[in-house]
């Protein structure tokens, strides 16, 4: 069974919970996948925090700079969002073969390296050595 939104709610704070109620107009692009809910939520940054939240599991995911709360307000956001109106997640469009960084912070490209690096090492080992010989044909005149 599916856990309820309620019950991901528990781990929000009282406070991040307060926050979070200011932001349902800026979660955007809610899709719903299985088990797993998306949206995009406009932070500070120019680019959205990028949140995940796989209710079967009970784990949850924000781009977002904050450590220091075990759930975010973006999180919380998202999970306000779909308990109030479920059908805001829409069914995820088919997954893309790339993931469309277009606007991403840089520090989100860097996240995502990190994460191909984690889980596949060869595919950024050949891609880092693709660019290093690309490179390699002119690196004596940049330095
Ligand atoms: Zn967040």
């Amino acid at each position: 069974m599916t856990p309820s939104a309620a019950e991901l709610l528990a781990h929000a704070s009282a406070k991040v919970r307060d926050r979070a109620l200011a932001l349902p107009k800026v979660v955007g692009a809610c899709t719903r996948d299985g088990d797993t809910l998306r949206a995009r939520v406009q932070g500070s940054r120019r680019a959205p925090y990028r949140v995940a939240v796989d209710l079967g599991r009970k784990q949850w995911s924000c781009s977002c700079p904050d450590e220091h709360n075990v759930m975010c307000k973006h999180v919380c956001a998202t999970l306000l969002v779909y308990q109030a109106s479920p059908a805001t997640f829409v069914p995820a469009p088919a997954a893309r073969r790339l993931p469309n960084v277009q606007g991403w912070a840089d520090a989100d490209v860097e996240r995502l390296l990190e994460r191909v690096l984690q889980h596949h090492p060869a595919v950024a080992r050949d891609w880092a050595r693709v660019v290093d010989e690309d490179e390699g044909l002119d690196d004596e005149a940049d330095w």
